[in-house]
C-alpha cells in the first residue's frame, strides 16, 4: 500500500514572523540596543520588502534607536528616485552606496544637532545593512518600470495605461474631477512604411512620440496603445479644455520635421477625445475615444473629433 503523500508546510504563523522581524510595523523597543543587536534585527527586517520607500524608511524608524536624525534623504539618479523621511536638520552626512562599481544611491543624514563621531561610526557600520536590500529594490524597481514602457518610443504601454486609467478613473470620482482621454492615431502610416521601409516608419513613430510628450506636462500619461496609436491621459481636465490640448498635439506632430532618405516628410495625425461620465467603465471611455476617432478619419483625417 502507498502511504498517503505527506505536504511539508512550514507555518510562518504571525507570531513567529514578528520574533523573527518580520511583521507588518515591529514596534520600536523602548530599551536600548547594541550596534551588534541593531545590525542583526535590520539584516532580517530590511529583507522584507523590494520597495526602496519602505525598507529605506524601516532603516530611518529603526537605526534612531541608536543615532537620533531629524530627517533622512535618498537620490538615485539614474532610475530618477528621490524618497524623503523627516523635516530638516542643520547638520547633515552624506553618503554614496555603491557595490562593485555599481551606484546604488546618495544618503544624507541630517539632524539639528551636530553628529558625534562615534554616531557617525554607527551610521557607517549600520549602513552596510542597506547594501544588498537596496540594490534588490532598484533592480525589482528597473524590472517592473521596462515591462511598463514601450521600448520604442519610450512611452508607457498597454499594462501600464490599463493600470493608470483604473487609477485616474478612481481618483476622478473621489475628487469630482473630470477627466478626458486622447486617442491620436497617425494619418496614412501605411504609406510611410510603403514607401520609405520600416525602420523609418519607427523613426517616424518616435518622433511624433516625442512631439506629443513635449507638449505635455506630464509625460506619465503618454501611451503607445496600438501600432501607430498613442492615448494621452488627462486628469482633471474638462472636455473644452481636452478639446484644446488635443488641437495643440496635432498642430504640434503636424509641425515637426520628420525626414526619410534625406527627404521631408508630410505627417498628419487624427484625434478622437472623450470625457469621463458619471459611472462609465474604462471600457467604455475608450471605446467612445475610439469612436470619436473613426468620426475624425471618415471626415477627412487631420482632425479632432469629440465622443458624443
Ligand atoms: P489611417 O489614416 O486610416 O490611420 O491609415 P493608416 O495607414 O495609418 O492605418 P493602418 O491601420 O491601415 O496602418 C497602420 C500601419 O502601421 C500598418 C502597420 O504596418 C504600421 N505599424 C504598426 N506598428 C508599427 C511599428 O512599430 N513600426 C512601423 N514602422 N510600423 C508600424
Ligand atoms: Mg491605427
Ligand atoms: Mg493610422
Amino acid at each position: 500500500m502507498k502511504s498517503p503523500s505527506q505536504t511539508n508546510a512550514i507555518d510562518f504563523d504571525s507570531a513567529k514572523l514578528q520574533r523573527l522581524g518580520f511583521g507588518q510595523q515591529p514596534p520600536l523597543l523602548e530599551r536600548p540596543v547594541s550596534l551588534a543587536q541593531l545590525r542583526q534585527a535590520l539584516g532580517l527586517q530590511l529583507q522584507t520588502s523590494l520597495e526602496p520607500q519602505r525598507i529605506l524608511g524601516l532603516f530611518f524608524r529603526e537605526i534612531q534607536r541608536i543615532v537620533p536624525l531629524d530627517a533622512l534623504n535618498y537620490e538615485h539618479q539614474p532610475s530618477d528616485l528621490r524618497l524623503q523621511f523627516g523635516a530638516r536638520g542643520h547638520h547633515s552626512i552624506s553618503y554614496s552606496l555603491s557595490h562593485e562599481g555599481e551606484q546604488l544611491g546618495e544618503l544624507v543624514f541630517r539632524r539639528n544637532q551636530r553628529f558625534s563621531e562615534e554616531e557617525q561610526g554607527n551610521l557607517e557600520s549600520l549602513l552596510s545593512t542597506l547594501l544588498f536590500p537596496m540594490r534588490n529594490a532598484l533592480l525589482y524597481r528597473a524590472a517592473t518600470q521596462s515591462a511598463l514602457r514601450d521600448p520604442l518610443t519610450d512611452t508607457g504601454n498597454r499594462i501600464a495605461m490599463d493600470q493608470t486609467l483604473e487609477r485616474e478613473i478612481e481618483m476622478s470620482r473621489r475628487h469630482s474631477q473630470p477627466l478626458s482621454l486622447l486617442m491620436l492615431d497617425i494619418d496614412h502610416f501605411k504609406h510611410i512604411n510603403d514607401t520609405y521601409g520600416h525602420s523609418a516608419g519607427d523613426e517616424v513613430l518616435k518622433a511624433v512620440a516625442a512631439s506629443i510628450k513635449n507638449q505635455l506636462r506630464n509625460v506619465d500619461m503618454v501611451f503607445r496603445f496600438g501600432g501607430e496609436e498613442f492615448l494621452i491621459l488627462l486628469s482633471n481636465t474638462s472636455r473644452e479644455a481636452a478639446a484644446m490640448i488635443g488641437e495643440r498635439l496635432r498642430f504640434a506632430a503636424q509641425a515637426q520635421d520628420y525626414e526619410a532618405e534625406g527627404k521631408m516628410i508630410e505627417l498628419t495625425v487624427s484625434i478622437g477625445c472623450s470625457t469621463l461620465l458619471p459611472g462609465e467603465s474604462a471600457e467604455s471611455l475608450l471605446r467612445r475615444a475610439d469612436s470619436a476617432l473613426y468620426v475624425a478619419k471618415r471626415e477627412g483625417r487631420n482632425r479632432l473629433a469629440m465622443a458624443g
